[in-house]
């Protein structure tokens, strides 16, 4: 059993830091969210009243966290994860945040002679629930193969992808391809329908044809063909269209450092945000179909 720190009780946190303690380890969570926490401790975690105390005893630490600020707030600072934390104490970053916190994190974490790895996620509220999730991993090998044993209670993939901030470079391309390809999707359902052609028998075709993709087999924009995709529940998230224009917003932002050109991230940028202004930003991504067919 470990001591175990979990900060972030949201979507994904909470079934995450779940998994930890149905491992048997002995998990503290914390959340600005009192709730979040009190839905914790029904799962058997125990109550974090704030960081310094959540994380003071904790020999591993996990932080996961909507944006870039959120975890340079939580890290930094005198009430920060850093100023409360003992020297060699093992942390994975799992948020899905800018490249530039991520190594500045990196180089806060090596002053203080903290192991950290990025590790950002992918497979949705429902991996985290079933422990199916990817991590894609940055940092120190030596230091991921010591976080692997807690990685693989929470995921079923994990691949480390290089060095610091290397982790969430693969989550920021993945998810601009998963942009992209939600809105190709949902161009062609609702062509289809305007075609006469039943989603279902679409899906049957699609997803069995080239056109074959995770955004059609395993989260269908429709509802019907694929019964655990936010579809079926008023596209209740899931992955927030306000998280999808995040992720874009950060790949877009990765590009232009880069110097790579990415028109159809820009344009699927674009179109993530005028869905949000227009009520979107709560909803599932896969909504985006209402907004194109005009609802
Ligand atoms: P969420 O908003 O549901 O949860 C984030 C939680 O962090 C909130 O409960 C918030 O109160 C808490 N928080 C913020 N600042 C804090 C602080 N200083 N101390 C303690 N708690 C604090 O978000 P989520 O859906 O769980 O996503 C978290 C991260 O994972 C994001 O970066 C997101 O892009 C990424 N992600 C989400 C999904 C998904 O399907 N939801 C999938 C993959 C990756």
């Amino acid at each position: 059993m470990t001591n175990i720190a979990f900060i972030g009780l949201g979507h994904m946190g909470l079934p995450m830091a779940r998994n930890l303690v149905k491992a048997g380890h002995s998990v503290i969570g914390y959340d600005l969210v009192p709730q979040a926490i009190e839905n914790f401790v029904k799962s058997g975690g125990h109550a974090g009243f704030n960081i310094p105390l959540a994380v003071e005893n904790a020999d591993v630490i996990f932080t996961m966290l909507p944006e870039g600020h959120h975890v340079k707030n939580a890290y930094e600072g005198s009430q920060g994860i850093f100023s409360h934390i003992k020297a060699g104490t093992l942390v994975a970053e799992c948020s899905t945040i800018d490249i530039e916190t991520t190594r500045y994190i990196h180089t806060l974490a090596e002053a203080k002679n903290v192991r950290l790895i990025d590790a950002p996620v992918s497979g949705g509220v429902t991996g985290a629930e079933a422990a199916t999730i990817s991590f894609m991993v940055g940092g120190h090998q030596t230091d991921f193969d010591a976080l692997r044993p807690y990685l693989e209670v929470m995921g079923k993939t994990l691949v480390y992808c290089g060095t610091a901030g290397l982790g969430q470079a693969a989550k920021i391309c993945n998810n601009l391809v998963l942009g992209v390809t939600m809105i190709g999707v949902c161009e062609a359902f609702n062509l289809a329908e305007k075609l006469g052609l039943d989603g279902n028998t679409f899906f049957e075709v699609s997803s069995q044809s080239s056109a074959q993709c995770w955004s059609i087999s395993k989260y269908c924009p429709v509802p019907g063909p694929v019964p655990t995709s936010p579809a079926n529940r008023e596209y209740a998230p899931g992955f927030t269209a306000a998280m999808m224009l995040k992720d874009l917003k950060l790949a877009a932002q990765a590009a232009h450092l880069s110097a790579a050109i990415t028109p159809l991230g820009t344009e699927a940028l674009s179109l993530y945000a005028l869905f949000c202004k227009n009520g979107g930003q709560e909803l599932d991504f896969s909504g985006i179909l209402k907004f194109l067919q005009g609802k």
